[in-house]
């Protein structure tokens, strides 16, 4: 048996990481779940579940889901907190880690997981940006294997040769070509862009995602935090990571290889795929996913990103070629300019602005280690924070 922790259970890429261990109770155990305040959500999964530890992240929540448990007489353990959340993530009884938690609050757990050893699998992208250099040593230095859940990242790993250990001139890459739907504003124009409601960035249309990553989605920020990933994922420079809009969303990603073929992987929409293939890799196993059908897709569309409406995506690049601290600065004023939209205190086309005020306002800083990157991902915040009572 494959113990599991799942690192934000209760959001969308944990319940579906649920759903693909439900489907094999004979191969995964589940080892702990964590949430911030979902007590409920946490509750119901523990009762199904089973786990050795649930951990509320928010300290009166881990209060409620302990009475709970308790009057369930459930044999879960309820933890709280930071610490919480590192222990389990660090567990002995965890052979794989889920990191699904949003944001850069999921960084110290995950990179416990990969302190400890573990097969990561990464859903948590922000932790790559705000920290990637330091994330891929100590994966290294502990021996932890990452394997990418971002289904455009998931569709590159399985398109790449199974070395990438002397770069990817070595193993004859070109170039990693990352697909974008486009988001649900693909179509409208910039006039249109000024008044859209949180609730119309959140109705993706091929994907059922969380708020925070669905808003990324419609600004296209979500395309530039991936291109970072990218960069630390498979050791590429900026330059060798191409952006292609395709509406459909079946393609997830290609590699292009120097002799001019290019492989993609295809498949539904559905991030119980690339959340099964981590799981099983490197077997195939079941997801529960319906098979792709060739003929209902029909056609397949290709157009360049358009970075007069979204800009983010550039901003992203330019972060990521100043290095340092500069994409961890360009992820924290990002996470604060989303969360002002969704509480609708910034206008949709204002995130763009907030995060190149950040970026202009915060010089980049050569990052050692972790102490460096919290320090610049605070100054980022509160940079950001600024930059948004300014505009209100
Ligand atoms: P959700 O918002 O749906 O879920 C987030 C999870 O993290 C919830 O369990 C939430 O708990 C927990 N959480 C939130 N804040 C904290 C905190 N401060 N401390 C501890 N736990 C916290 O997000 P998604 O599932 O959509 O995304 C998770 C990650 O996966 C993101 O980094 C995203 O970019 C990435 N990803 C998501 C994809 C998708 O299809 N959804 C696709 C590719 C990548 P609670 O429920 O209690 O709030």
């Amino acid at each position: 048996m494959i113990g599991v922790t799942v690192l934000g259970a209760t959001g969308s890429i944990g319940v579906s990481t649920l759903d693909v261990l439900r489907r094999h109770p004979e191969r995964y155990r589940v080892a702990a779940l964590t949430a911030n305040r979902d007590v409920d959500g946490l509750f119901a999964q523990c009762r199904e579940f089973h786990p050795g530890y649930a951990v509320m992240a928010d300290p009166a929540a881990a209060r409620a889901l302990e009475t709970k448990l308790k009057a369930a007489g459930l044999p879960t353990r309820a933890l709280a907190g930071p610490a919480g959340l590192e222990q389990v993530a660090a567990l002995g009884e965890a052979d794989f880690v889920m990191a699904a938690i949003v944001g850069a609050a999921g960084l110290l757990p995950a990179l416990a997981a990969v302190r400890a050893g573990k097969r990561v699998l990464l859903a948590n992208k922000e932790a790559l940006v705000l920290s990637g250099g330091l994330f891929m040593a100590e994966a290294q230095q502990h021996g932890a294997r990452i394997l990418p859940i971002d289904s455009e990242h998931n569709a590159v790993f399985q398109c790449m040769p199974p070395s990438l250990a002397d770069g990817l001139d070595q193993a004859g890459v070109r170039r990693i070509l990352l697909t974008a739907s486009g988001g649900p504003f693909r179509q409208k124009t910039l006039d249109q862009l000024a008044d859209v409601t949180p609730d119309q960035a959140c109705a993706h249309p091929n994907w059922a995602m969380g708020r925070k990553i669905s808003v990324d989605s419609a600004t296209m920020m979500n395309k530039g935090l991936e291109v970072i990933e990218a960069c630390w994922l498979f050791q590429a420079r900026p330059e060798q990571i191409g952006v292609v809009v395709h509406p459909q969303s079946v393609i997830h990603s290609m590699v292009e290889y120097v002799d001019g073929s290019v492989l993609a992987q295809l498949g539904q929409p559905d991030m119980r795929t690339p959340i099964a293939h981590a799981l099983g890799w490197p077997e195939r196993t079941e997801s529960g996913v319906r098979p792709l059908d060739l003929f209902e897709v029909a056609r397949l569309d290709f157009e360049p990103p358009d970075l007069t409406r979204f800009p983010c995506l550039e901003l992203a690049y330019r972060a990521i070629e100043a290095g340092g601290s500069a994409p961890a600065v360009l992820n924290a004023a990002n996470e604060v300019a989303v969360e002002a939209f969704l509480e609708q205190r910034l206008p949709f086309l204002r995130i763009a602005q907030i995060i190149e005020e950040t970026l202009n306002r915060v010089a980049p800083m050569a990052i050692d280690d972790l102490e460096q990157t919290l320090e610049a991902d605070r100054v980022a915040r509160e940079t950001a924070h600024q930059a948004l009572a300014r505009r209100d």
